[in-house]
Formats: C-alpha cells, sequence, structure tokens
C-alpha cells in the first residue's frame, strides 16, 4: 500500500510518501481501506518525537479515520460497510475498560500515535469494536474529522467539568479541532460561550457556531475581557488545550466555584497556578483525556442527525501530508484539516 511515514523525528520535511507493506489484521480485528484521516497535533507531536514516548520506527500517523471495511468479523459491521474509527484502542478486558472507562486502561493507545500504524494511508487495521458505522449521506471527511476532536470536547465538557444549561463558559482557540467542537456542543446544551481566537475572521466563524462573545487573544486581555463581559463574576467553565501562554489567565477568568478542563498544552506544559486563587475561589482543575467508546457513540447520534458538525478548513490529497502538517503548525487553519486517500 502507499502510506506517509517518518523514519526519523524532525519537522515536516521527514514524511516521505512511500509504498509500505499491507497491514494484516489480528484475531478481533478489521481491515479498513482509508478513504479520508483527519489530522491533530497529536501527529505533530509524535513526528517532532518527545521525550518519555519512544515512537517505533517507521512510523504511520493518523487517528481520526474514515472508510471502508475490508475485512471483519464484527457481526454487524460487514464488509464494504461505510464507517468512522474510534481513535482510541483498549484491551476491553481490564476493570477500567469493563466499567466503561476505557480510556483508562492501563494498555490504551491512540491510533496513529505510538504502537499502532494510523490513517496517513491506503489500509489500516482496528479492533472491531472500534468501527463506528456511519449513515450514507455523512462523507468520508466529514466521518474523519469528527471522533478525536468532539470525542475529546465531549469528555471535557460533559462527563469531567459537567458542564449544565444555562451555565457560562469560555473556549480557547475556538479554530482549533477541539475549539470549533467545544462551541457546537455547549450551545447544544444550553451554555453560554465566550470564545477566544487570533484574527477576525476566525472570531466571525466561532460566532456563526454559536460563540455569543468572541475575544481576540492576542489584542486583547482574555480575563479582563471575560470580567467585563460577566460583569465581574466570571465563567463557570474554563476550557485549556492552549497550556502556559493562558493559564493564568483562564484561571483569573474562572467564577467563584468554578473549573478548569484541560487536555493539552498546545505552547508548552509548565503553566503557573495562583494557588490562593484555588482554594479563596473553590476552584477545581480537571485532566482530561480523550474520551470513553460510549461517549463518542452518543455524540456521534447528534452528528448523524445534524445538530452537530465538524468545521472542515481544507482537504489535501494524502500525497501532500507534509504541506497540510505544514498549515496547522503555522495555526492558519479553521476547524480541521483532513486527507483525502484515493
Ligand atoms: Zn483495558
Amino acid at each position: 500500500m502507499k502510506a506517509v511515514r517518518f523514519h526519523e523525528h524532525g519537522d515536516h520535511g521527514v514524511l516521505r510518501y512511500e509504498d509500505a507493506p499491507d497491514p494484516d489484521p489480528e484475531p478481533g480485528e478489521a481491515l479498513v481501506r482509508v478513504r479520508a484521516c483527519a489530522l491533530n497535533h497529536l501527529d505533530i507531536w509524535a513526528r517532532r518525537g518527545l521525550r518519555r514516548v519512544p515512537i517505533p520506527m517507521p512510523h504511520i500517523s493518523g487517528s481520526d479515520v474514515a472508510g471502508e471495511v475490508i475485512a471483519s468479523t464484527a457481526p454487524d459491521v460487514s464488509i464494504g460497510h461505510r464507517v468512522m474509527l474510534q481513535p482510541g484502542v483498549s484491551c476491553g478486558r481490564c476493570t477500567e475498560c469493563l466499567s466503561g472507562c476505557d480510556n483508562e486502561c492501563p494498555r490504551y493507545e491512540v491510533l496513529g500515535y505510538r504502537n499502532h500504524p494510523g490513517g496517513y494511508a491506503e489500509l489500516v487495521t482496528v479492533p472491531v469494536q472500534n468501527l463506528v458505522p456511519i449513515p450514507d449521506e455523512i462523507d468520508f471527511v466529514h466521518a474523519a474529522a469528527f471522533p478525536l476532536t468532539f470525542l475529546t470536547a465531549w469528555h471535557m465538557l460533559m462527563t469531567r467539568a459537567k458542564l449544565k444549561r444555562g451555565e457560562d463558559l469560555l473556549v480557547l482557540a475556538a479554530g482549533s479541532g477541539v475549539g470549533q467542537a467545544a462551541i457546537q456542543i455547549a450551545v447544544l446544551h444550553g451554555a453560554r460561550v465566550f470564545a477566544t481566537a487570533g484574527s477576525g475572521e476566525k472570531l466571525e466563524r466561532a460566532r456563526a457556531l454559536g460563540a455569543s462573545e468572541v475575544i481576540h487573544h492576542y489584542q486583547e486581555d482574555i480575563a479582563q475581557e471575560i470580567m467585563r463581559l460577566t460583569n465581574r463574576r466570571g465563567v463557570d467553565v474554563v476550557l485549556e488545550h492552549v497550556g502556559e501562554a493562558t493559564w493564568p489567565r483562564s484561571v483569573r477568568s474562572l467564577a467563584r466555584g468554578g473549573r478548569l478542563v484541560t487536555c493539552g498544552a498546545t505552547t508548552g506544559p509548565n503553566g503557573t497556578l495562583d494557588l490562593a486563587a484555588v482554594f479563596s475561589k473553590q476552584l477545581t482543575i480537571h485532566g482530561s483525556y480523550m474520551g470513553t467508546k460510549g461517549e463518542l457513540m452518543r455524540a456521534a447520534r447528534f452528528f448523524f442527525a445534524g445538530q452537530i458538525e465538524p468545521v472542515i478548513d481544507r482537504t489535501y490529497p494524502l500525497a501532500d501530508a507534509a504541506a497540510a502538517q505544514q498549515r496547522m503548525e503555522a495555526s492558519g487553519q479553521f476547524g480541521k484539516i483532513v486527507l483525502e486517500v484515493q
């Protein structure tokens, strides 16, 4: 098969479009012909290389996949079925998996991140429980753009922060994959959304997705604006994924009893935390990583019913994966960048 692989860590120049061995499904796995694969920041981290996260070489990235089943032992998903893939691969047998917390499984892996080859390829294998059939009216590009960011945002808002109808939420970086998903999920659940972005055009798009108020995060102080917009109260929940660059302002934006939920640290992991604010304002900090298979299935119902939909920034052919990653690294996108596989 054709695949985009890297044989060493480095910048986007290490990505090679080349021949690779066809994957062989193991018992309990399905073989899927990839039709579309969306990018995530995880792809960039894996390519650059992270301390403490060894990645076997050569490596195929790609956590967000849609395609057609070529071989399957799942009783309800047979050959030819159109599917999107659950990006979280877990053992399915441990206490955590059987308690419905499969993203806490000791053997949890994200498709395309470390040991499990991903969707920057013509073929991919996954456990049959990771197959999610998609309706005919959902195209492969949108299906590939849905799982990881909507799953992440759903787990953050619904399960970790327990966002309630009528609450105020601050979403950082509305143009990011998790940002555009969080705005839609929060509006769907009756929250008032404040969103930040780094350009006027992105702010308009955030409004179009349902944000009530928008903040230019390069030109305005996020915490000051939140306090002005909420009559000095602050927001109930902050959705963080930016890290060092925004963490102190995110904490200052919280109301008394507020919750901060974080799934990432794109600008660096060493945020400072005002402990006096944590206890005096009775704040709660939630870490969040991916989400459970059940949560993805629940979120997908709203996607299939047309109530939420991933925003597509741009598509590229698989062979142009390096250019696609360059666009993501330059933060020029609003929504998901997707590779199409012919
Ligand atoms: Zn497990």
